[in-house]
């Protein structure tokens, strides 16, 4: 196998969104495009069952669906496309943001009806700090939205990257006429698109100066016209390593449940994103290309069958070419593996997989030996950097209904905690542990399983707590002072990282103030 040449066509992106901006439909068309499934419709009414159901035990009895759409690979003009999911509102959780760090892209997608929200911001922060290349995608032109022009300075200011139009949309809505495409100096005439790929309909007229375009098109093309024009005088040219400095984002126009300007996206992943990159290790870089494979988990979900505690690691290939049945070292434990029942997620079928290369996903179901973070080898020794845990901004804590099991709670907070379902504070001061998460469900998630997986009934109360900091300084008596002067706001977690819970923003103000010579982490780093 010629490894360089298979890591070369790989594309590994997750899509970012704010819940309704279109992900979903981006997602399915991208598939439909790629040639993965046939009919556009299967993603979609697999999330429209998840999301029917408040009662998130239901998402329970949906994990073995999520685990196969949570990565989907197809293969595009040559290219092996792996797209991962990052779960949306509901499910909102760290897991969100830990699979911003196995891409080596995110796609974008906005609503041009209400530009860049708050939960796009969320996860743009964590693109922006591991310089994650960005593609945007401003959806729904097919109806009444925001000025484009708008729109661009709206994205400009948020991402904190020039945003270089690519296409430009001509009309909005009712009187939506297509993009042009700036680069192919040619206009895509819209036509509202089926669920199917039309043969070879689609018209396009070359030449931004065309008379044909402004008889057709009128005010709508004017209007486009002097736009563009304005920009290719005002903006900046694009630069495809400031694209992949994370310093420029192309930006397309379109409307996905049309069809319509979603082959641009596409062909642009596989002409200008990223191929996978090298990875650091604490002991080396780990480049793709290497014969020796390596790979990081970077989420831990729990399957179905709660008896059998069976799980599937999330593993993000790094380097070297993984076949079935070989044998792999877990670094932290040293104990060796053979995943015979690996599984891939080609064309969304749970496929058993024989081979992958950097930038792929395997699942590899396990009962308990693969943590979050964990690094597989062909036995060498390696600890990634960069898995980070969030600094949790909702907070509970939790007793257990029967005192008599309290050990079997401790338990299951281990290894829920070490599962990266939920954050497990152990405050310095009193023996009620607390619970930390940055996404409501988390909670409803963890309670639930500690009954059916630990048979604990938990319950979870108020806490006063709202953030929580990591601490270190340079000087270790600094630090002690920090504590012994703070020990009602001390707590440890899972790895016993020490942390400072504030019950403000004020609070915390207050601290840094005090104690210059301490640093205050709100992402903490695995190993
Ligand atoms: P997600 O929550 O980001 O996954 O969003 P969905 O893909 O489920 O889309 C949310 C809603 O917007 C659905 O009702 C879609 O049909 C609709 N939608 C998606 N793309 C477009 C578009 O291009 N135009 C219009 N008018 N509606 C769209």
């Amino acid at each position: 196998m010629n490894i360089p040449q298979e890591v070369a066509r790989r594309r590994t992106f997750a899509i970012i969104s704010h819940p309704d901006a279109g992900k979903t439909t981006l997602t399915e068309k991208l598939l439909l495009f790629a040639g993965a499934i046939q009919i556009a419709g299967s993603v979609k009414s697999r999330k429209a069952s998840r999301h029917a159901s408040s009662d998130w035990m239901e998402i329970e009895k949906q994990r073995g669906i999520s685990v196969a759409s949570s990565v989907m690979q197809m293969e595009y003009r040559d290219c092996v496309i792996n797209l991962l999911d990052t779960p949306g509102h509901q499910d909102f959780s760290e897991d969100t943001y830990r699979v911003l760090t196995a891409v080596d892209a995110a796609l974008m997608v906005i609503d041009a009806a209400n530009g860049v929200e708050p939960q796009t911001i969320r996860l743009l922060q964590v693109c922006r700090a591991r310089n994650t290349p960005i593609i945007t995608f401003v959806n729904k032109f097919d109806r009444e939205v925001r000025e484009p022009l708008d729109l661009l300075a709206e994205i400009e200011q948020h991402i904190g990257m020039d945003a270089v139009p690519f296409s430009w949309p001509v009309g909005m809505g009712r009187t939506f006429r297509g993009v042009f495409d700036i680069r192919n100096d040619r206009m895509r005439v819209f036509r509202p698109g089926q669920d199917r790929l039309g043969t070879d309909d689609d018209e396009f007229v070359q030449g931004l100066d065309n008379p044909v375009l402004t008889e057709r098109f009128d005010s709508e093309f004017a209007k486009a016209h002097d736009e563009i024009e304005l920009l290719s005088e005002a903006a900046v040219p694009f630069d495809q390593q400031a694209f992949l400095d994370a310093r420029q984002t192309p930006v397309f126009f379109g409307s996905a449940v049309n069809n319509f300007g979603v082959q641009e996206v596409l062909d642009t992943l596989v002409e200008r994103a990223p191929t996978p990159g090298p990875r650091q290790a604490q002991e080396r870089e780990v480049r793709p290309e290497e014969p020796k494979f390596t790979g990081v988990v970077f989420k831990v979900q729990a399957n179905m069958d709660p008896a059998h505690r069976d799980r599937v690691a999330f593993v993000r290939v790094s380097s070297g070419h993984f076949q079935r049945g070989m044998r792999l070292t877990v670094s932290r434990t040293g104990k060796e593996i053979r995943p015979n029942n690996v599984v891939s997620f080609l064309s969304q079928r749970r496929d058993l997989l024989d081979d992958a290369y950097a930038g792929d996903v395997i699942g590899i179901p396990n009962h308990g030996v693969l943590h979050l973070g964990d690094v597989l080898t062909e036995g060498e020794k390696l600890q990634f950097t960069g898995l980070p845990f969030f600094a949790p901004e909702l907070f509970q804590a939790v007793e257990v209904a029967d005192p008599l099991r309290t050990k079997q709670l401790r338990t299951g907070l281990t290894q829920l905690g070490e599962e990266g379902a939920i954050q497990v504070f152990r405050p310095a001061v009193g023996s009620t542990l607390l619970l930390g998460a940055v996404g409501q469900l988390q909670f409803e998630v963890v309670a639930h399983r500690l009954k059916t997986e630990y048979g604990v009934e938990a319950r979870l109360l108020h806490s006063r707590y709202t953030m929580a900091r990591w601490l270190s300084a340079e000087d270790p008596k600094e630090l002690k002072r920090f504590i012994d002067g703070n020990l009602a706001n001390i707590a440890y977690d899972v790895v016993d990282a020490v942390a400072f819970l504030a019950t403000s923003s004020a609070q915390l103000r207050v601290a840094q103030e005090l104690y210059p010579k301490v640093q205050f982490h709100a992402l903490r780093e695995h190993g």
